[in-house]
């Protein structure tokens, strides 16, 4: 068999594709190698979102420009958000780069490798294509969990963002074609699903008849044996009440929400074009809480958006404190050729977003340590995922609401178990816990 290196930057849709290539590239008899030096084909899979993520691309372009040199038979390709974006200046840059493809051409990836053998000279798609289904995965994929794209696309028109340059317009994969695909997910031994999309909570608006997430929600618990159901990433605009009853009434849904709000302040959400107010979305995590209390919230603030001001900002650490997240991610804003923001006035200096983010962090950190020492003495579900990191003598796995967990394990508890642990210390980045249910008592205690 023929080797396949895949180097994957950027989010949660890029890790599918990238499985979903080697998955098909599989059935063109290659198989993937964690070695570079070994491959005969290299993809990297690319981010846009920001500049500095495609500075990463290039610098491992320029690394593997040297096995190229060595030989020069290996196939080397760029493809998703990157390749879609920049399209010629990717082989501008990077001239020994043989084939550049972005998300609409994934299907396509092996018949573009076989052209790039046999014509012996670079090959670009980044035209678009009909949306399709993808199942196709490597064996080394994880079993236990796994990601789901059930729409590709963004409309937002966001005026600081390329994803509806990059990945084009809204589209919905068939409620019956997602099911299928988490059944046989399921059949291979998963346990917990994320569904995937720019947008995910405009599913199915495309669809004939149309549907909804909280309509997806219903269908995939229907799943046997399958335990856990999360979703991202969200946008405000498009929470509804409905999906808000489908997440406090669908019991595989996790208690668990990422809900990006970008700007505590009106005037820069409004230059943004979110189409939702600071009080909006105060509503929106009300009505959250209320229909789920114990709801672990997270969200993306962007920092140094043009035309920030001091007080501005500071309407951005507010509302981290009103809000009370769980977990923050937090960026710099970075200008994005093609973007609205990018010729707007007022780009604020580097320096000052620097300062900005580390003064974010800095609340960030407080909030989301008051956050987790909730957590302290209460009884929460984990699904088993494997051995801790510091102690192999333990085992590690993730509760509904996402915090890693170690704890002995004890009754016979194995991978792929939903069990109950009692919380016993709260750090950082982890939970310590004390196992309370053997398995089979804890799988039927979700609720
Ligand atoms: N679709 C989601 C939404 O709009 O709510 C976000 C998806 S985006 C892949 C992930 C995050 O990257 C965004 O929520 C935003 O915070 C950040 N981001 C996007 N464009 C950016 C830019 N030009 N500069 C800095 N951060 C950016």
């Amino acid at each position: 068999m023929a080797k396949l290196h895949v180097i994957t930057y950027g989010c949660q849709m890029n890790e599918y594709d990238s499985e979903r290539v080697a998955g098909l590239l599989r059935e063109q008899r290659y198989e993937l190698t964690e070695n570079a030096a070994d491959a005969d084909l290299i993809l990297v899979n690319t981010c846009a979102i920001r500049e500095k993520a495609e500075d990463k691309v290039f610098s491992k372009l320029g690394e593997l420009r040297a096995l190229k040199v060595q030989r020069p038979e290996l196939v080397l390709g760029v493809m998703g958000c990157m390749a879609q974006l920049q399209q010629g200046t990717v082989q501008k840059r990077a001239p020994y780069v043989d084939l550049v493809f972005g998300s609409p051409a994934v299907a396509r990836v092996g018949e573009l490798v076989e052209r790039v053998r046999r014509e012996r000279r670079p090959v670009m798609d980044t035209a678009e294509a009909p949306l399709v289904k993808i199942t196709a995965r490597p064996p080394s994929a994880s079993r236990l969990k796994a990601y789901v794209t059930v729409m590709e696309g963004c409309e937002k028109h966001c005026t600081f963002c390329v994803v509806p340059r990059t990945r084009g317009r809204e589209r919905s994969h068939a409620p019956e074609a997602i099911v299928a695909e988490v059944r046989g997910l399921v059949a291979d031994g998963c346990r917990e699903v994320t569904l995937l999309g720019q947008t995910v909570n405009a599913y199915g608006r495309d669809l004939t008849p149309p549907s909804d997430l909280a309509e997806l929600f219903r269908r995939v618990n229907d799943v046997e044996g399958l335990a856990r159901i999360r979703f991202t990433t969200s946008n405000p605009y498009n929470l509804t009440p409905k999906l808000i009853a489908a997440m406090r009434d669908v019991p595989k849904v996790c208690e668990w929400f990422h809900l990006p709000l970008q700007s505590g302040s009106d005037r820069v959400l409004a230059r943004m074009n979110r189409g939702y107010t600071r009080a909006e979305y105060l509503d929106l995590v009300a009505a959250l809480r209320d229909a789920v209390p114990e709801l672990a919230l997270s969200t993306d603030l962007i920092v140094g958006f043009p035309g920030e001001t001091e007080a501005d900002f500071e309407a951005t650490l507010e509302m981290v404190e009103r809000v009370q997240y769980d977990n923050v991610f937090a960026f710099r804003y970075s200008r994005r050729p093609g973007t609205p923001a990018a010729e707007m006035d007022e780009q604020i200096a580097e320096e000052e977003k620097a300062r900005r983010n580390a003064r974010l962090l800095a609340v960030v950190d407080r909030v989301t340590a008051a956050r987790s020492a909730r957590l302290a003495g209460h009884e929460v579900e984990v699904l088993v995922d494997g051995v801790s990191k510091r102690n192999v003598g333990e085992l590690s796995g993730r509760t509904r609401c996402n915090r890693v967990v170690n704890f002995a394990g004890g009754g016979g508890t194995a991978v792929g178990d939903v069990v109950t642990v009692r919380v016993t210390d709260v750090m950082p980045h982890s939970l310590r816990a004390t196992l309370t249910t053997v398995p089979e008592e804890a799988v039927c205690s979700s609720r």
